[in-house]
């Protein structure tokens, strides 16, 4: 029997040559689209109520905020450009990590036989009847087990695991951004810029335009609050190299816990690449093995 490679006392899988999915790593979650190609869909109802909740609230609160107070504001000279373009950007960008996150698979057990490259650490899933490397577990709302899981998020209606940790947390950050964009441009438009004289009155957005704002103020007090809790969450348990699950499982007592070093802990969930392209939800993650697979617990 061939001995698999162990790099620091980690076991290594063995790495496709390729970066495309196989023909045969398709799920019960797997969709294909015209243009898009395969995305990774959870078929859980309540999920998709959640998620379609979630883009609800980005669209009231995007569309709200551009219409009534961010083009009026512009159109009258109280605003330059780029606070205009900065807003699209900041909107665009929690979009793309919101779909990002939810229609990427968030983390696949690879369908070639890892059972002969199994040693300690590794188990066997009861409901998948496969080796699944240390850190996986089985998520029953996604049917399938998950490498290095955090935790089942509903309002993504999906994992968050090895391959989608980065655009979990990107969304949570843009989300906090966007929040606070809106909160500012709020607080403007509350005590700053006077009434809007190139709007047209007769738009039903603009005659009711106080109360798109008051909700919209709602719902940026409450995304800023909400998000800047998980970013805080997700930041602490990056650095001491722990996953949601595995605190809510153990929680660690104060002594076993180690700071590791933050750029060490973000190139693990970010990948190879520049860390200028870390913040983008465009493009492939390049995993950085073997650490993205350490085990911890
Ligand atoms: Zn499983
Ligand atoms: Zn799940």
């Amino acid at each position: 029997m061939i001995k698999s490679e162990n790099i620091m006392g980690i076991l290594q899988p063995p790495v496709p040559e390729t970066d495309e999915a196989p023909e045969n790593d398709v799920t019960n979650n797997t969709i294909t689209l015209p243009l898009w190609g395969r995305l990774h869909f959870v078929r859980d109802s309540q999920g998709q109520l959640f998620v379609s909740g979630v883009v609800a609230y980005w669209m009231f609160g995007t569309f709200s905020t551009i219409f009534v107070l961010l083009h009026p504001a512009y159109e009258d000279g109280h605003v330059s450009l780029p606070v205009v373009y900065g807003f699209y950007a900041v909107s665009g960008l929690c979009l793309l990590s919101l779909m990002r996150a939810s229609l990427t698979n968030p983390g696949r057990i690879p369908s070639y036989d890892f059972s002969k490259h199994a040693e300690t650490g590794w188990t066997l899933c009861q409901r998948c009847n496969r080796m699944r490397p240390p850190r996986s577990h089985h998520c029953r709302r996604c049917g399938q087990c998950v490498m290095r899981m955090d935790h089942h998020c509903p309002w993504i209606n999906n994992c968050v695991g090895e391959d989608n940790h980065f655009a979990f947390v990107q969304l949570l950050v843009y989300a906090f951004l966007l929040g606070f964009y809106s909160f500012i441009l709020l607080m403007c438009h509350f005590w700053v810029f006077p009434k809007c004289n190139s709007c047209n009155r007769d738009a039903i957005y603009i005659k009711h335009g106080i109360w798109f704002m008051y909700v919209d103020f709602l719902l940026a007090l409450n995304i800023m609050f909400m998000m800047g809790v998980m970013v805080t969450q997700q930041h602490f348990h990056l650095i001491i190299n722990r996953t949601t699950i595995e605190t809510m499982l153990k929680p660690p007592k104060a002594k076993e816990i180690t700071v590791r070093q933050t750029y060490t802990a973000y190139r693990e969930l970010c990948g190879r690449g520049l860390p200028l392209f870390w913040w983008l939800p465009i493009g492939r993650r390049r995993p950085l093995l073997p650490t993205s697979h350490s085990q911890n617990v």
